[in-house]
């Protein structure tokens, strides 16, 4: 009977690889000494391309996410778990169909892969599944290393949001709730407080609750004043009228949210809103118009 005969090895998730192709119907799998990490697969000629596809998918999913996490290790010495994890998301992201990698989709690779796979399993050969990926697939695992650096950074700013969230927590839970509301404007250019009646508070009072709430004062902007001051009074409610709904991560509104909870609600659209974003409407066509104008 005409058999065709692949030889493999491979140092990553080999395991993975010898069950994948043991699956195989029509495909017979021989295990090599387990300690090289090579086996040999048998099949019929017409099984060529299910053998292909059954490597490609192997190498584009477990060799590329443990290629990743062992890259790692090289370079800083030692094992992220968390690092690890982020490779696996954006694998799963990539077989998903959710994500591209290096400007092309994970069936689109997979069909090349197979595609180059294949004259290795038309006869007999011998083939490093390592070397043949390192080679064919360095523009996937370089982007693969690019986005999954990425999101463990984006993981990281999340990390040092939730700290940053907890520890005004922690300040707002020493403090007694006054029974009162306060209402807080937030725009794109600043941030201002008023009370249930409209009156807004006024500078000396912001400064006393920032002296009672931070002992260092450097680098404070309006929005930690804002904080401070709504610590320091700790209001049963506070009702955020956000007038910059597309404000980066993290906002101030969402930091707001995430530190008053169920005690703060958010308004979905009073007079005062519709007046600031009128006002501030008028404002930039006036100023866009000046500036046209001093431009001539
Ligand atoms: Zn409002």
């Amino acid at each position: 009977m005409n058999v065709h005969r692949l030889t493999v090895s491979a140092t990553h998730a080999f395991p993975g690889l010898a069950s994948s192709l043991q699956q195989l119907e029509g495909a017979k799998v021989l295990l090599g000494d387990m300690a090289m990490e090579s086996l040999t697969c048998i099949f019929p000629p017409q099984f060529a391309p299910q053998v292909a596809e059954t490597i490609a998918h192997y190498l584009l999913t477990d060799w590329l996410r443990t290629e990743i996490a062992r890259e790692w290790i090289r370079r800083a010495g030692d094992f992220d778990s968390e690092m690890a994890l982020c490779a696996d998301r954006v694998v799963v992201k990539f077989v998903a169909g959710k994500m591209s990698l290096a400007n092309a989709s994970f069936a689109t690779w997979l069909s090349r892969v197979q595609v180059e796979l294949l004259p290795f399993c038309t006869g007999d050969a011998i083939v490093s599944l390592d070397g043949f990926a390192r080679f064919r697939l360095r523009e996937v695992v370089a982007a693969l290393r690019a986005e999954t650096e990425r999101v463990w950074q984006h993981d990281g700013r999340e990390r040092d949001f939730e700290r940053l969230v907890e520890g005004l927590r922690e300040v707002l839970s020493e403090q007694v709730i006054q029974d009162e509301e306060l209402h807080v404007f937030t725009t794109p250019d600043f941030v201002w407080i008023a009370d249930a009646d409209g009156f807004g508070l006024c500078e000396g009072e912001i400064g006393e609750a920032m002296d009672a709430v931070v002992s260092d004062v450097d680098g404070i902007d309006n929005e930690d004043l804002a904080i401070a001051t709504l610590i320091g009074h700790s209001p049963r409610r506070v009702v955020l009228h956000d007038l910059d709904p597309g404000a980066l991560w993290p906002s101030f509104a969402e930091t707001l949210s995430r530190l008053f909870q169920q005690r703060l609600q958010r308004c979905d659209g009073c007079d005062v809103c519709r007046q600031l974003a009128h006002m501030e409407q008028r404002f930039r066509i006036q100023w866009t118009q000046n500036h046209r104008r001093q431009q001539r």
